[in-house]
């Protein structure tokens, strides 16, 4: 699968500089964008920007429109070509995956969703499938990347998952899997991922957004972290390279529920979307025939006034609160968006969980913020992006 726009492109720009993958990562979110706009957010001369675009525009990556203000004054806005380059989402979730494609200029594809295999190479397999009916709706367009989101760690190359506690999986060779396709595949924790889709976000909707610096807190199945510093996710140092974030495994409660992990009561036991279950149970096993309500089951219960499942979600609110206390005195970054599953049920959550957060001592200072992120995030929309950033970051 050759392709002469990303050979003619990368002939162009043969250095790869923060500052125009900063420029990037702005046009993307922000597009269309004025020259004068990107000069003045990443404080650099319009020159600049001019130098930055030119060999963007001339390879069919970038476009220049014009277009008409107010009848009179015609402006020239930057925006990504819809160009015959197209990046393909995978989030392998532990109960679901998804699957879908996107381009540069933000059209997405349909999202084929499945219910993940217990076994990895099942799932690959369907995932295989899944993006070839896809790619088929796609004729003319060249894969360029495959973004994979997981729920564990990656390697340092990120091709690699090395182990997904809650799928149990180990040592799956998911480049390996996409090879016949040709495009260049990035594996990644899907609350990195979660936390990449949530920085865009960021870069789009305020002036200082290319200097955002939260905490992303995805709760699902599990619980993950990832680290935003300066608009970029923080992936640690040296060995410890792919580990930052996984405050999922923290201790929460001494000698508490027995974890995937091997440890005793760690965060996401407590504080997971999945944890609602167990809870609303009152921490006892099922009883035979007995059906036990899913968390999305639980908020709808809730909003209808049911105590038991308002109870539950309240207390899943103090304990996520208990634990984002920690995690703000651990890392030194009082800003922290929520991500998956969580989210739906945060209109019962958000209350105690800011009420725990104000028992430690971070909640005594001034200026710290959580806030609830799109549900997107921390499924397709996350994968996605690790597609078409890696291709950014490679241009
Ligand atoms: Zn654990």
């Amino acid at each position: 699968m050759d392709n002469g726009l990303l050979y003619r492109h990368r002939a162009a720009m043969t250095s790869s500089t923060r500052k125009s993958n900063q420029l990037l990562r702005l046009i993307r979110a922000s597009q269309p964008i004025m020259r004068t706009e990107i000069a003045a957010r990443l404080s650099i001369d319009k020159s600049t920007v001019s130098e930055h675009v030119k060999p963007l525009i001339a390879s069919g990556i970038l476009r220049e429109e014009s277009y008409s203000e107010d009848g009179k004054r015609r402006a020239r806005y930057l925006s990504f070509a819809a160009n015959d380059l197209i990046f393909a989402g995978i989030n392998l979730g532990v109960r679901r995956s998804q699957i879908g494609l996107t381009t540069l200029s933000g059209e997405l594809s349909d999202e084929i969703e499945f219910e993940t295999p217990a076994e990895a190479w099942k799932a690959l397999s369907l995932a295989k499938q899944s993006l070839n009916e896809l790619l088929a709706k796609q004729p003319n367009k060249t894969l360029a990347v495959i973004g994979v989101s997981v729920p564990g760690m990656a390697d340092e190359s990120r091709r690699k998952l090395v182990f997904a506690p809650n799928l149990g999986w180990k040592n799956v060779d998911i480049e390996n899997a996409f090879a016949a396709t040709g495009a260049r595949v990035v594996v990644d924790n899907d609350s990195t991922a979660a936390a990449m889709y949530e920085a865009r976000l960021k870069i789009r909707d305020s002036e200082d957004g290319l200097m955002t610096n939260f905490i992303l807190v995805r709760s699902g199945t599990g619980i993950g972290v990832g680290l935003v510093i300066g608009s970029e996710v923080y992936r640690g140092t040296g060995a410890g390279r792919g580990v930052a974030g996984e405050f999922g495994h923290m201790t929460i409660l001494a000698g508490g529920k027995p974890c995937v992990c091997g440890n005793r009561g760690c965060w996401e036991k407590y504080a997971s979307a999945s944890s609602a279950s167990s809870l609303y149970l009152g921490d006892r096993p099922p009883r035979t025939g007995e059906k036990v309500p899913r968390f999305v089951e639980i908020v709808s219960k809730a909003s209808v006034g049911d105590v038991r499942s308002r109870k539950t979600l309240e207390k899943i609110g103090e304990y996520l609160g208990i634990g984002i206390a920690n995690v703000i005195m651990g890392v030194g970054i009082p800003r922290v968006v929520i991500s998956g599953r969580l989210v739906y049920g945060w209109e019962f959550i958000e209350g105690p969980m800011r009420a725990a957060i104000g028992q430690s001592i971070v909640g005594k200072t001034q200026g710290w913020t959580v806030e609830a992120g799109e549900p997107a995030g921390s499924a397709i929309g996350g994968a996605l992006e690790l597609a078409v950033e890696g291709f950014l970051a490679s241009l």
